[in-house]
């Protein structure tokens, strides 16, 4: 596989074009970007962690019937994977209220959900990836409603396997982001990335954050809190 020009820079990725127009290769960088990109700062060793997280977690994935954009792990950094037309949406899954939901209803820190939820943001930087209603991705033709509806079976799913699976690790999985794309034949997949980015992970036992929170909000030990949550996947996900 030969790596061609970069496409395209985000804020925590790279993406590379490859001798196979179906294929791309993503890289991963330590940069640390929160509150849409106002702070910035640099996580050591983060892009290693977020790329060997996010294959294992989709390669399980993979097993449990979820289809992903996982390939190959080339190197530490850099993963190929199957390119796709990105459906703009974010698609957050909360088992416990925290973060933007406590904020946007007042609603206490910490309740443990019956049922868990799902909500759309729509992917737009300049627009602050506002929270978006089914009608209003349908009217903008961001999805279709079969499309919605696999994007929501295929998002509890991960829900249901990943919150078991750290479970297994003492984590409690609060909540996530996911990102979708289209194959050429228009089936939808699982992309971009699952790590502890775009993760919620707290320690079971304590409560303790093990996430980019503790970027967020300045608590310190970030570095260390990405090595003991990676430590603790190596732990449990063994012969995969
Ligand atoms: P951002 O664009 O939010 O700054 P990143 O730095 O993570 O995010 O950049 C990665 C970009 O690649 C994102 O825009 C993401 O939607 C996109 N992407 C992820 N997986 C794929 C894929 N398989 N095919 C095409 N684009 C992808
Ligand atoms: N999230 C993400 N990217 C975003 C926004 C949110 O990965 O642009 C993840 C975040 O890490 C958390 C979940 O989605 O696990 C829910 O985040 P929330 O809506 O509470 O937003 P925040 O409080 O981070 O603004």
């Amino acid at each position: 596989m030969e790596k061609r020009e970069q496409l395209y820079e985000g804020k925590a990725k790279k993406v590379f074009a490859t001798d196979d127009p179906a294929l791309l290769i993503v890289s991963y960088k330590d940069d640390a970007t929160a509150f849409n990109g106002l702070k910035k700062g640099t996580i050591a060793g983060k892009g290693v962690i977020n790329n060997q997280m996010s294959n294992r977690l989709m390669a399980r994935l993979e097993k449990a019937g979820v289809p992903t954009h996982f390939v190959e792990e080339l190197s530490e950094r850099e993963t190929l994977v199957k390119k796709v037309e990105i459906v703009p949406l974010e698609v957050i899954v909360r088992n416990i209220s925290t973060g933007s939901f406590c904020k946007r209803y007042g609603f206490p820190e910490g309740v443990v959900f019956d049922e868990p939820t799902v909500e759309y943001s729509y992917k737009n930087d300049a627009l602050n990836d506002p929270l978006i209603c089914d009608s209003h991705v349908l009217a903008m033709k961001l999805a279709t409603r079969e499309e919605l509806e696999l994007i929501r079976t295929y998002a509890m799913k991960v829900n249901e396997v990943l919150g078991a699976f750290w479970k297994s690790c003492g984590v409690t999985l609060v909540d996530f982001k996911l990102e979708f794309g289209r194959l050429e034949d228009g089936s939808i997949i699982l992309a971009d990335e699952i790590s502890p980015d775009t993760c919620r992970l707290w320690d079971a036992a304590t409560g303790k954050k093990l996430d980019k929170d503790r970027f967020r909000q300045d608590l310190g030990g970030v570095e260390e809190a990405y090595q003991e949550i990676m430590g603790r996947l190596e732990a449990k996900d063994t012969g995969f």
